[in-house]
């Protein structure tokens, strides 16, 4: 839908319609604010809804199912045989649920009355006279959005490897989201949290998985002790698992990739498979947006902000991907877009916090931690006392069938502050959702040793976690 705009003075023009800029725009409009978003596709979601969290979410849902009807029979039920794949219904369910909740997006937009404009944004530079002008290039022609805000949400994409441009073989997570049928073999080039989903849904689909990753350990930003256990699970699994491993070449063989590292050892490897899955970080969208006709500072390609998602320059603000200093998660954008709306209307807010964002990966099993991890607790100079309860002990896990991980409780030993949470295990990016708000309400040991948690359920781990802290769970 597009509006005309060049007589409208709009309070906020947000760039990029991600989950940090839609955010930030409904918020604005909340606050009562006139409000314009510029996105360059013909639809909003960005990323997270078309090729990140949502979609890899779905697969995952269906790898769960998968798995639970290899099972069937050990929970009575009969009849299954030997269940096939239809992969393209699997992207077909896939494609539905973006394509819904795009439409709820649309559907937000007019709600709140906010102009949505298609094309690529960019800056013109300072403001005159207390108004940016941005430039928005369409298909038929270019307009002017001015505004006496700019909030910038341009998001990032995949980072390749040198002289590298993905095609039908050598993936990233748009062409692996999209692809035709499960790769007999994959290997996967980074373990963060993309490269270890990718690698858990399609070894489930029965794809043999390499894992080639360059940090000595897999999910490197959690506690040791998530990476060390998700190793030993995805090795039983099958999985390929080679940290400390420096990819040397990735080059197209007659039927598919070859990959040839250095593994922790010094010694040269070759891995063959069907494709490659390049999985190591994304970089911010900063080009060609206009910033160096403004005093935006950039980080290693990513914009510096202060703590109300400021930049260097009056009245523009950064959010979401393309800031420096915050892990690149749809929740963190979307947030700071808020802190950004509330700055701009002249309300209060609160500064997003590093050691109270969730992490979570939606591997089998899954992972959600918040706060310090151990290490982190130590090298900040706490005295640091930790507890740890295995899901082995929780009834509700035993109800599941699925018995592996553990919660981890790391604390301060004076007045027991609860510092960090971190879950392996059954719905793990679920019940982290409780560690959030005890940290965030600064809760002890004891005050949640004497929460009522209800049973059966796995956030009963946590409160055996708790109790562990004080070499009191009762479960184990
Ligand atoms: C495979 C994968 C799985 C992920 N899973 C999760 C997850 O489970 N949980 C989680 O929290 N995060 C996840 N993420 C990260 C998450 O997707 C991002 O953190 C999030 O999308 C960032 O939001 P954003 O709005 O900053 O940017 P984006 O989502 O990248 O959106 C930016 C938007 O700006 C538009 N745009 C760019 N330049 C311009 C311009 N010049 N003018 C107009 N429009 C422009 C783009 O078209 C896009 O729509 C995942 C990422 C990947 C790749």
């Amino acid at each position: 839908m597009e509006f005309l705009v060049a007589e409208t003075i709009f309070d906020v023009v947000v760039l990029g319609g991600g989950p940090a800029g839609y955010t930030a725009a409904i918020r604005a409009a909340e606050y009562g604010l006139k409000v314009a978003l510029v996105e360059k596709t013909d639809r909003l979601g960005g990323t997270c809804l078309h090729v990140g969290c949502i979609p890899t979410k779905a697969l995952l849902f269906n790898a769960e199912i998968w798995d639970h009807l290899k099972h069937a029979t050990e929970f009575g039920i009969q009849g299954i045989g030997a269940p096939t794949l239809d992969w393209a219904a699997v992207l077909t369910r896939k494609n539905g649920i973006i394509n819904k909740h795009a439409k709820g997006l649309d559907f937000l937009m007019k709600k709140h009355k906010i102009t949505v404009v298609r094309g690529l944004g960019r800056l013109t530079g300072a403001a005159q006279a207390g108004v940016h002008t941005v430039e928005v290039a369409g298909d038929e022609a270019t307009q002017q959005v001015q505004a006496k805000y700019v909030i910038l949400a341009t998001g990032s994409e995949a980072k390749m490897l040198p002289g590298m441009v993905p095609d039908d073989r050598i993936l990233t997570n748009i062409e692996l989201l999209s692809i035709n049928d499960v790769p007999k073999s994959l290997i996967v080039i980074g373990a963060g949290a993309v490269g270890m989903e990718f690698s858990s849904l399609f070894r489930t689909f029965g794809a043999e998985v390499t894992i080639v990753e360059f940090l000595p350990r897999v999910v490197p930003v959690e506690d040791e002790e998530v990476s060390k256990e998700i190793t030993r699970l995805f090795k039983k699994r099958g999985i390929d698992v080679n940290t400390g491993a420096k990819v040397e070449t990735v080059e197209r063989t007659e039927s598919g990739v070859k990959v040839t590292y250095t593994d922790a050892n010094g010694r040269t490897q070759v891995k063959e498979a069907e494709k490659v899955l390049i999985a190591v970080g994304r970089a911010g969208r900063t080009a060609n947006i206009g910033l160096e006709k403004t005093k935006i500072e950039l980080e290693r390609g990513l914009i510096k902000v202060n703590e109300a998602q400021e930049t260097a320059e009056p009245g523009i603000f950064a959010i979401g991907d393309i800031v420096f200093g915050l892990p690149q998660l749809a929740h963190v954008g979307a947030m700071s877009g808020m802190i950004a709306a509330a700055k701009i209307a002249g309300r209060t807010f609160k500064p997003v916090r590093r050691d109270r964002i969730p992490g979570c990966t939606y591997t089998e099993p899954q992972i959600g931690s918040v706060g310090l991890t151990e290490t982190q607790a130590k090298e900040k100079g706490f005295d640091v006392k930790v507890g740890k309860f295995p899901f082995a002990g929780n009834s509700k896990a035993t109800i599941l069938g699925t018995h592996d991980g553990f919660v981890k409780v790391v604390a301060e030993a004076k007045y027991g502050e609860i510092l960090g949470v971190h879950i392996l295990g059954p719905q793990a990016t679920e019940i982290v959702a409780e560690a959030v708000a005890v940290l965030e309400l600064e809760g002890t040991v004891e005050e949640l040793m004497f929460t009522i948690h209800a049973h059966p359920t796995l956030a009963e781990s946590l409160l055996d976690g708790f109790g562990a802290v004080e070499g009191m769970a009762i479960n184990a």
